[in-house]
């Protein structure tokens, strides 16, 4: 297992680089780009353009738009790039493989970027940032923002389990999921900070898309992501912008867990990334073919427990970030706690998530002809 999932983020983008020459045993004039971010030049957004001669379709993976989610999302880069690449045909279908879109969160095991930007609520289609997206955030601040350093982890969970209790009553879930997922901008060291301006991540990853439609009839995006869903299945997760189903998708795909990003069938975002895509699509390429997908490995599992643990997880990382901890082997359990959400070490779960990740390839490219 320890050869799909990296140890670090240095680690995962030596491999990815590596992969290089693999690439261009059949993109023959495949290139490296990197940009190093601004405020920290030793880590780097990487990516590989392999280009066909005959622009047909462009399949672009991507991984760590949520830093620590891009270990498990190296794993899968390498399958796709290992046993799906060699069979696609260089001739019509060009790749673009983007290695770590937020290399700060991956190197730091943490979601957000250096600017505590969620960068999947800073895809926002207009730049208007608009404080008013989320009014409900103001009415379960207590619940996922508290404002205090962690003392104990005993004690600071008899005081979550006490906020969620009363939050069941009022304002109820459906608002305090809504409210702590949709994302916000006027809050920087709250939940689902979405940024009061696009980040580096973003223009870079909007950068290629752009071109990505210019140059191609048919653009076929998989973005990766861990934490949310059912422990023992990946979910394949679709904008609500494409025009299928998602019972359409999941019989067209052939793979058994197709979900849209909305209210039913997951949860609202405002800001994210596929959404954004297909917009520019719709306004500026409108006779181009766009598929844009998560795949989102769950983690602790989606039992209303499992999500009260998964959400505890992020309001402590959180708090810890913003107001530290008695000790450190408290910052330590609050850490490991979060990791799990993000990047289980159990190796069952990490087998069944290639497992899932190679089915759901498979049968996506069939499903576009593409081997
Ligand atoms: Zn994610």
């Amino acid at each position: 297992m320890d050869s799909y999932f990296p140890s670090s983020y240095e680690d995962s983008r030596v491999r990815f680089l590596s992969s290089l020459n693999l690439i261009r045993q059949k993109w023959k004039s495949t290139q490296l780009q990197t940009h190093p971010l601004k405020s920290f030049p030793d880590l780097s957004i990487d990516w590989l353009w392999a280009h066909a001669p005959k622009k047909e379709t462009l399949v672009i993976i991507s991984t760590a738009e949520h830093g620590i989610e891009g270990y498990v999302g190296y794993a899968l880069m390498k399958v796709f790039i290992e046993e799906f690449a060699p069979h696609l045909d260089s001739e019509n279908t060009g790749l673009l493989l983007i290695h770590g879109l937020n290399p700060w969160g991956m190197k730091h095991h943490r979601k957000v970027n250096e600017n505590s930007v969620d960068l999947n609520r800073n895809f926002v289609f207009d730049g208007h940032f608009d404080p008013a997206i989320n009014p409900e955030f103001h009415r379960v601040k207590d619940l996922i923002n508290p404002q205090t350093r962690i003392q104990s982890f005993r004690i600071e969970n008899i005081k979550f389990w006490s906020r969620v209790v009363k939050a069941i009553f009022t304002p109820g879930i459906a608002t305090v999921t809504k409210a702590a997922l949709l994302g916000q901008h006027h809050t920087p060291n709250g939940f689902y900070y979405g940024g009061t301006t696009y980040q580096e991540g973003t223009v870079v990853a909007l950068e290629l898309y752009h071109r990505a439609l210019q140059e191609y009839q048919s653009v076929i995006q998989i973005d990766m992501h861990t934490g949310y869903g059912p422990r023992d299945q990946m979910s394949i997760i679709m904008s609500p912008l494409d025009s299928m189903t998602s019972e359409e998708a999941s019989r067209r795909f052939n793979y058994p867990l197709v979900l849209k990003i909305n209210a039913e069938e997951f949860y609202d975002i405002s800001g994210d990334m596929a959404a954004y895509y297909y917009e520019l699509r719709n306004k500026q390429f409108p006779d181009k073919q766009l598929f844009a997908c998560g795949f989102e490995f769950g983690t602790f599992g989606s039992s209303l427990l499992a999500r009260i643990r998964s959400l505890r997880a992020m309001v402590f990382e959180n708090q810890l970030h913003w107001h530290g901890a008695k000790s450190e082997s408290i910052a330590h359990q609050v850490c490991r706690e979060f990791e799990e959400l993000y990047f289980p070490a159990e190796k069952k779960w990490q087998e069944k998530a290639l497992a899932d990740g190679r089915q759901a390839f498979d049968g996506l490219l069939r499903a576009y002809q593409l081997i």
